[in-house]
């Protein structure tokens, strides 16, 4: 301001000291004109500036600000730095609105902005891929007219938008999503849509196995009831008491391998339950297992064993015996009598080791096969109940499979028999037994007494 002042009044000075001057030496006269030639300039400087001034005031706001001399230097200097200042700011504010939008793009939840008549602003990538949107020809259009769900429309005139509403995707049949407006700024709204199918189908699957349990275990207990009321009510012989007791018992105990199965199931899901390996000499195992064949089987069928390769395993041998017995116990019991099964192991090239169990028994037709390890499936009800099945030993296997990285392959011919092999990889088998190891002297005993390969009995 001081400058300015200064500077202001440098011009008129030297026209005041010109105009006495010349009064002084040349008389009125002359004075007079010096002064209205210095006025007249005076005007001009400054109707220029104004000039230049509303010149840039009517352009755009970060047009370039003109050089003001004189008297107008430190005006258009200040001008200058105000627009300068306004310049950065805008810079920060669009950086902030960028950095932002970057943020909602990385949310793995779709976003959708809505104007107060409900129209669309703007929408996140994950929002169109989610609902179907083309922001190039969605922008401003009614969100009525893209998400077109009827609950989604009672939903949105509701106003009360404290619960999310879950709705099939009307992109795809297959996807389930959950949307949720929620209200901001004045009149404005965001939709908030989330792929809840995974959710959906989790609870499906509950849903879906409590009804099947609460079904498998109603069975065998109206059995044992009406049993129970029948020999409460009647007069019934020695024979027929024990017939009627021994077909409980059967009942019973259906129920205790369910729940046993079940328990099994359960304790292989849980996160507590951490796998822990213990390294175990396959030969011993693939003994045990085929004498249990042997007990299971009680002579109807002709059971072969081929040990081949001497391994170690890194696993659960207990989960393993277990997942390796339920499919020894399914080959029996879905092959007639006098029908063949074989149990093998083998260690492959790629070093994975693989446990195997043919049959000649009835074998699956190919569209069960994928489901067969789902909980309760199966080809015949009937049959499996009838052989003392839950309908879980293929889930068990899958599970434990899973822990060990292991993989489950089915071949099988409907009336020819069937083949389920167990591939472990590679890295938890070990070929050569480690010398010294107390499992590597137990498996050279084994393989001199037993001579297993091909055995049959
Ligand atoms: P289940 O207790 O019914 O045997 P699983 O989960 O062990 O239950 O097997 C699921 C279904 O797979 C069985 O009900 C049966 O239909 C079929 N299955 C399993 N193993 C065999 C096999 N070796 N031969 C023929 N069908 C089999």
């Amino acid at each position: 301001m001081k400058l300015f002042v200064s500077r202001g009044l440098v011009a008129p000075a030297i026209v005041a000291l010109a105009t006495l001057v010349a009064w002084a030496i040349a008389g009125t006269g002359w004075a007079l004109a010096i002064l209205a030639i210095g006025a007249a300039a005076a005007i001009a400087f400054h109707l220029y500036h104004l000039q230049l001034l509303s010149e840039w005031a009517s352009g755009p706001l970060d047009g370039p600000v003109p050089v003001g001399r004189g008297s107008w230097a430190p005006t258009f200097g200040a001008i200058y730095r105000q627009v300068r200042t306004r310049a950065a700011y805008q810079r920060d504010l669009r950086h902030l609105i960028a950095r932002f939008q970057q943020a909602a793009e990385a949310i793995p939840d779709g976003i959708v902005v809505l104007d107060k008549t409900n129209r669309i602003e703007w929408a996140n990538p994950r929002a169109l891929a989610q609902l179907g949107l083309d922001l190039a020809h969605d922008t401003s259009a009614p969100i009525v007219n893209l998400v077109r769900q009827p609950e989604f429309l009672r939903y949105l005139e509701s106003g009360d938008y404290r619960e999310p509403i879950v709705v099939v995707s009307g992109r795809d049949a297959r996807m389930t999503l959950s949307l949720q407006l929620v209200p901001f700024s004045l009149d404005k709204k965001m939709l908030m849509s989330r792929d809840v199918t995974q959710l959906e189908e989790l609870a499906r699957m509950r849903r879906d196995f409590i009804a099947n349990v609460s079904h498998e275990l109603k069975t065998p207990l109206t059995v044992i009831s009406g049993f129970v009321e029948t020999m409460q009510d009647m007069e019934l012989d020695t024979r027929q008491r024990e017939r009627f007791l021994q077909l409980m018992l059967e009942q019973a105990n259906n129920m205790q391998r369910l729940v046993a199965d079940l328990l099994t199931l359960s304790t292989l899901e849980s996160e507590h339950n951490v796998l822990i390996d213990e390294r175990f000499a396959i030969v011993p195992l693939m003994l045990e297992l085929s004498n249990e064949a042997k007990a299971l089987s009680k002579g109807q069928h002709e059971l072969s064993l081929d040990i081949g390769d001497a391994a170690t395993v890194l696993g659960s041998r207990d989960e393993l015996a277990s997942a390796f017995g339920n499919l020894i116990s399914n080959a029996i019991r879905y092959t007639p009598a006098r029908g063949w099964i074989a149990i093998a192991w083998r260690v492959d090239t790629d070093g994975s080791g693989v446990f195997s169990v043919t049959d000649s028994g009835i074998g699956v037709a190919a569209d069960h096969l994928p489901r067969l390890t789902e909980r309760f499936y199966r080809v015949d009800r009937s049959r499996s109940r009838a052989t003392g099945g839950t309908g879980l030993g293929l889930a068990i296997v899958k599970h434990v499979l899973l822990r060990h990285q292991a993989e489950l392959e089915i071949k099988s011919e409907i009336g020819r028999g069937s083949t389920f092999a167990v591939r472990l990889p590679a890295p938890r088998v070990e070929r050569a037994p480690p010398t010294g190891d107390p499992a590597h002297s137990e498996y050279q005993e084994l393989t001199n007494s037993a001579a297993p390969r091909g055995t049959s009995s």
